[in-house]
C-alpha cells in the first residue's frame, strides 16, 4: 500500500535519538530549548514552546487566552476534530465558519457576515481558530481586520504548514495571530513522533503557556507570591497538565528540521508533477494562492462527478483496492456525533458538505518516488473510467 503520508527517517535521525538515549536526560534536558529555539528563529516568532502534541498545544493556547466557561471558540468544519475539541476542553461553546470553495479553509466573507449576526445576538467569539488546510495558508490579512473590529483572539492551527510561507514570511511567525500551533505527527511534514508546538510574540502568552504545560508548577521567583522558602522550593499558580516533549523527541525534531526546506521543496516537486499528470482528468486539482507558498501537508483533488460514472465512495474504494493509501481530509467536524448531539446539522455548512461528498487525498510525501506517484495516477486513472 502506498500510504497517504509517511514520515522520512534519515540515519542522522535515528543517531540523534541514540546519542539523548545515552546522555543524562530523556526528559528537561536540553534538547527541547535547542529544538524551540531552532523552530522560533526559523519561522521568525519571539516564543516557542514544545509539547506532546498539537493537541495539547491548541489546549494551552486557548486558556493562555482565557477561553472559559461562556465563552465561544469558531473554527472550520473542515478539519481534524482536534482544532474544535480544544474549546471544549475549556468550558466553551463551539461554533464553525463554512469554507471558500476555492481554498477549502475557512472564508473570510462569510466570517464577516457571521460575526456581524453574532454582534447582534451577543455571541461574538473569543477565540477564532484558523487551519491551514493541506499547508496553504487562510486570509489571514482580512481575518486579522475582523479580529481587530470584532475583538477576538486568532490562533493558526498550522499543522499542515510548517515550511510554509504567507506574504513572504514563514508561517509561525504570528505576524496575524496571537498564536501558531505545529505538530510533528509522524503524517505531518517534521515529526517527533508526536509532539507539538506553540509559537507567539506575546511575553505573557508564552509565559502563561509555559507554566500549563507543567502543572501550572513554578520555580521563577518572579512569578511566586512570597519569597521561596528554600532552594527546594517551587509554586503552583496554575492548574496546568503534563504536556510536556521529551528529549528524545526534541532531539529528533531539532535533526528533522534540517531538511524541512529540502522536504517542502520535494512536495512541491511532487505536487507540480501531480497537477501535470492529472491535468486532462475530472478532477479539480489544488489551487495555490499567489500570495503563499504553501507547506503542502496534503494534495487533495475533488472528483467532477458529473463527468465520471461513479460515485465517490466507488472511486476512492476502487484506489485502496488497488494499493492506494488513498484518504478523506476531513470528515466535517460537525457532522460527528459528538458534535450533532450539540444541535449542529449537516446543511448548516454547505461548502463544506460538497467538499467532503467529494475530496480525496493522494499519497504526498517527501519519501514518494516518481514510480509511487505514476503508480497513484494509473490507478486514478482506471479508477475514473
Ligand atoms: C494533526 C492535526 C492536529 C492534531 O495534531 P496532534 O499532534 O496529532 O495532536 C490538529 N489539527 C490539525 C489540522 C491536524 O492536521
Amino acid at each position: 500500500m502506498i500510504p497517504y503520508g509517511k514520515q522520512d527517517i534519515s540515519q542522522a535521525d535515528i543517531e540523534a535519538v541514540l546519542e539523548v538515549l545515552q546522555s543524562d536526560f530523556l526528559t528537561q534536558g536540553p534538547k527541547v530549548p535547542e529544538f524551540e529555539a531552532k523552530v522560533a528563529s526559523h519561522v521568525g516568532a519571539k516564543h516557542a514552546l514544545a509539547v506532546n502534541s498539537a493537541t495539547s498545544a491548541l489546549h494551552i493556547a486557548c486558556l493562555a487566552l482565557g477561553l472559559g466557561e461562556g465563552d465561544w471558540l469558531w473554527t472550520t468544519p473542515i478539519t481534524f476534530v482536534a482544532s474544535a475539541n480544544c474549546g471544549l476542553y475549556c468550558g466553551a461553546k463551539v461554533d464553525f465558519v463554512d469554507i471558500d470553495p476555492q481554498t477549502y479553509n475557512l472564508c473570510p466573507k462569510k466570517l464577516a457576515e457571521k460575526l456581524e449576526e453574532a454582534k447582534q445576538k451577543d455571541r461574538l467569539p473569543k477565540v477564532l481558530v484558523a487551519v491551514h488546510l493541506c499547508g496553504q495558508p487562510c486570509d489571514m490579512e482580512a481575518i486579522r481586520k475582523l479580529s481587530q473590529q470584532y475583538s477576538f483572539s486568532i490562533i493558526e492551527d498550522a499543522s499542515h504548514a510548517i515550511g510554509g510561507k504567507y506574504q513572504g514570511e514563514f508561517i509561525g511567525s504570528s505576524r496575524y495571530s496571537d498564536i501558531t500551533v505545529f505538530s510533528f505527527h509522524p503524517v505531518k511534514i517534521v515529526t517527533t513522533a508526536e509532539g507539538g508546538m506553540a509559537l507567539t510574540n506575546s511575553d505573557e502568552l508564552a509565559s502563561r503557556m509555559n507554566l500549563l504545560r507543567s502543572h501550572g508548577v513554578t520555580r521563577e521567583q518572579n512569578l511566586m507570591t512570597h519569597e521561596p522558602d528554600g532552594p527546594w522550593y517551587y509554586q503552583q499558580v496554575d492548574l496546568g497538565f503534563n504536556y510536556r516533549m521529551t528529549e528524545l523527541q526534541a532531539a529528533l525534531g531539532v535533526s528533522q528540521m534540517n531538511r524541512l526546506d529540502v522536504f517542502v521543496e520535494r512536495r512541491h516537486e511532487l505536487a507540480k508533477r501531480y497537477d501535470q499528470l492529472l491535468k486532462d482528468m475530472p478532477v479539480t486539482k489544488p489551487w495555490q494562492h499567489s500570495d503563499s507558498y504553501s507547506g503542502l501537508h496534503l494534495y487533495v483533488i475533488r472528483l467532477q462527478l458529473e463527468k465520471i460514472n461513479k460515485s465517490h465512495r466507488q472511486v476512492f474504494e476502487l484506489l485502496r483496492e488497488q494499493g492506494i493509501g488513498v484518504n478523506l481530509h476531513y470528515i466535517p467536524v460537525h457532522t460527528q456525533p459528538y458534535y450533532q448531539a450539540m444541535g449542529f446539522s449537516a446543511e448548516d455548512f454547505p461548502e463544506a458538505m460538497a467538499y467532503y461528498r467529494e475530496a480525496i487525498s493522494l499519497p504526498m510525501f517527501q519519501g514518494m518516488t516518481s514510480d509511487q506517484q505514476d503508480e497513484v495516477v494509473k490507478a486514478l486513472e482506471l479508477a475514473l473510467a
